[in-house]
């Protein structure tokens, strides 16, 4: 079985990329062949940064390392280590009808939220398709942000198929499966929306004491006041609290918000004390890696020989399929 799942350098890493999709990734890497990546070149249509693009792809690499990736099991590796993904990207995109990429709702929450409308966020679930379907991958353990994505995948992969396939059994490529946890596929942010690096309502995995502190302090709520009761489920400190805490401990706060008498700040610092405690292992994992300056670059560039021997076998198979080469 191959797994692959990618991660954007477009911020810092945070608790929503961390339960939705990294620690699944991580968790998947015992049952096959892993290949994660940084994705950088879809990182390219939320900034235009060098320096920060530099300096978060490299630190997300890092944080992926701190948090368990195995780099002896699986493979991690920049994007645009593996350039055939673009070629692949523009051949998929001959095949891809523009409605189907019109109707994707991360384009359409991204403009809402300001960002620019280029070609190349709009056509990001065509490289994204690419990503996937250049390593043959089975399974891609993602959120459910990325569950539309996926569809367009295998939508695309089936078109591509259709109109290429030949041989016994008609196929170029095969059809991937999402794998989305339902108990953390949102992870909420500090504003209640969807936890995003590109929208400032971020807890990050590896931010200072201080500061992830003051953020957990600012999650918004509403108004209830203190004596009253309140309602778990609506909750985003409950939610996040619900991802660090043991069962035991989360049917107590559940009791607690039902109650009343107890006020949100004293919630949101029961959330930022189990949740500094949970990631304390990753932090002291974070500081090994960092006493060894090599390892990362190393383990990137291992990763990048390992996926380029599978994508340009995949390519050689495409460019045929479609006639580019005999
Ligand atoms: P950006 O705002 O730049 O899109 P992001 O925070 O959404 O960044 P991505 O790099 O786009 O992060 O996504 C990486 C992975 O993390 C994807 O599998 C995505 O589904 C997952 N993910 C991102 N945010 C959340 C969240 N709040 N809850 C659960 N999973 C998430
Ligand atoms: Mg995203």
């Amino acid at each position: 079985m191959r797994i692959l799942s990618g991660i954007q350098p477009s911020g810092v890493l945070h608790i929503g990329n961390y339960f939705g999709m990294m620690r699944p990734a991580i968790a998947l890497q015992s049952e096959g062949e892993a290949f994660y990546f940084i994705a950088d070149y879809h990182a390219l249509t939320s900034l235009h940064d060098p320096n920060a693009m530099r300096e978060n792809s490299h630190r997300v690499a890092l944080d992926f390392l701190a948090c368990g990736l195995d780099p002896e099991r699986g493979a991690l590796f920049r994007q645009s280590d593996v350039p055939q993904v673009t070629e692949l990207a523009w051949v998929l995109s001959t095949v891809t009808p523009m409605g189907l990429l019109e109707r994707c709702h991360s384009y359409k929450d991204k403009i809402a939220r300001g960002m620019t409308a280029s070609a190349g966020l709009f056509t990001y679930p065509v490289l994204m398709a690419a990503d996937i379907l250049i390593y043959d991958s089975d399974v891609v353990p993602v959120g459910k942000d990325q569950k539309q994505h996926l569809e367009v995948t295998r939508d695309i992969a089936t078109k591509i198929n259709e109109t290429f396939g030949s041989g016994p059994d008609g196929q170029v490529f095969k059809l991937p499966e999402p794998r989305i946890q339902t108990a953390t596929e949102v992870v909420p942010g500090l504003d209640g929306q969807k936890m995003s690096k590109s929208y400032g309502n971020t807890i990050d995995i590896f931010g200072e004491e201080k500061e992830t502190r003051k953020r957990i302090m600012s999650i918004i709520t509403d108004s209830t006041p203190v004596d009253e009761p309140k309602n778990p489920e609506t909750s985003s400190i409950f939610q996040l609290y619900s991802l660090v805490a043991s069962a035991a401990e989360t049917n107590a706060m559940r009791e607690a918000f039902a109650q009343g008498g107890t006020g949100y700040g004293d919630f949101k610092k029961q959330l930022f004390a189990r949740l500094w405690e949970h990631f304390a292992p990753m932090r002291a994992r974070r500081a090994e890696i960092l006493a060894q300056p090599d390892y990362v670059e190393q383990v990137l560039a291992r990763g990048a020989e390992r996926a380029n021997a599978v994508a340009e076998q995949v390519m050689a198979r495409v460019r045929r399929a479609v006639g580019l080469r005999r």
